[in-house]
């Protein structure tokens, strides 16, 4: 079978592998659209932590299902499924209370462990979530980095009506305003970017700010907003938040940020700020994602602005994806 394997930084290379025999419990998984994510782009850069090379990438994926496992016993060949890419321990305290997103020994399939960069792949079989057939197979690969957006709006814990500033209009930022809107929140999303904004312009039902021309207040009837999730991993617009929310409010982080976060305490503290960070996602956001897919709530267009073949990919990633300023989020169609 034809794989995409990544040697080293900067080199891609297109082998043939022995197709995967299957343990009793995994599936042959067969990808059709793969989405491309910041930690690919990482990887290929070589500034990914905690990764080893050769690596074959892809964890956002969606596909059929080839041939089951002698024991896998929930899904049927020929089905269309997602990856839910993220392997817990099942043992640790986090994964004991649920929360296996930040399970001590998370490892992730597409970035530790081989990805859905080939022609096929086996997988766990609890790792496979279906995908209802109104669900086209490039809005289904986006599962992923929406259930990461899914989750941070969870985590803000927000209720219909609530007032929400989305910091950052990258895929996850943008996954977050769709869904926070999707569960009737009045939804801001911030970007210095006027090509990003004029994206959300056309594609998502929320409005837009750019914080360099506008003031925050403004959007919410002269308030500060109760929620603000960040977005953006960038240290100055993370440092700022705590001056953006209102007396009582919650800030929650799920771009990340590769060093200190520094803010004033007694800002801090004299609006009680809940401060929360957001990882991963668990199968419920996945399932909440693909429900509001299935009902129409979000669609590919609202994050995706560029399509690639699997076999140019490979040939055209540093001049295509790493170095296209205009590229919000890429899907890679497998024949
Ligand atoms: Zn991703
Ligand atoms: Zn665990």
């Amino acid at each position: 079978m034809k794989t995409l394997v990544c040697n080293q930084p900067f080199d891609f290379q297109y082998i043939t592998r022995e197709k995967p025999t299957l343990k009793p419990t995994e599936v042959l998984f067969k990808a059709a659209a793969i989405g491309i994510c910041g930690t690919d782009i990482h990887a290929y850069a070589g500034n990914q932590p905690f990764f080893s090379y050769p690596r074959v990438l892809g964890h956002e994926a969606s596909g059929t299902i080839i041939k089951l496992g002698s024991s896998a016993t929930k899904f049927r060949v020929g089905q269309r499924v997602v990856l839910v890419p993220y392997v817990s321990c099942g043992e640790c305290d986090a994964c004991k209370s649920g929360k296996t997103n930040c399970c001590e020994k998370i490892s992730v399939i597409g970035v530790h462990e081989d990805g859905a960069f080939s022609e096929y792949l086996a997988v766990p079989e609890k790792n496979i979530l279906p995908i209802a057939d109104s669900v086209d197979d490039i809005t289904a690969a986006l599962i992923e980095p929406y259930a990461i957006s899914a989750h941070a709006v969870r985590r803000a814990g927000l209720n219909k009506g609530d007032d929400v500033l989305v910091v950052g209009a990258g895929p996850i930022g943008l996954g977050v305003a769709a869904i926070a809107y999707a569960d009737g929140a009045n939804v801001v999303i911030a970007d210095t970017s006027e090509e990003r904004l004029q994206h959300i312009q056309k594609n998502l039902p929320v409005a837009t700010i750019n914080p360099i021309k506008q003031k925050v207040e403004d959007c919410f009837n002269g308030k500060l907003p109760l929620i603000v999730i960040d977005a953006t991993g960038n240290q100055k617009a993370m440092n700022n938040t705590v001056n953006l929310i209102r007396h009582g409010g919650r800030i929650v982080f799920v771009g990340l940020f590769k060093g200190n976060l520094e803010f004033s305490d007694p800002d801090f503290h004299k609006k009680e700020t809940t401060m929360m960070g957001s990882r991963n996602a668990t199968f419920e956001d996945f399932e909440k994602v693909q429900r509001l897919m299935a009902e129409g709530k979000l669609s590919a267009e609202m994050m995706l602005t560029h399509k690639f073949s699997f076999d140019e990919i490979g040939h055209i990633f540093e001049e295509k994806v790493t170095k296209n300023k205009s590229l919000i989020k890429g899907v890679v169609l497998c024949s």
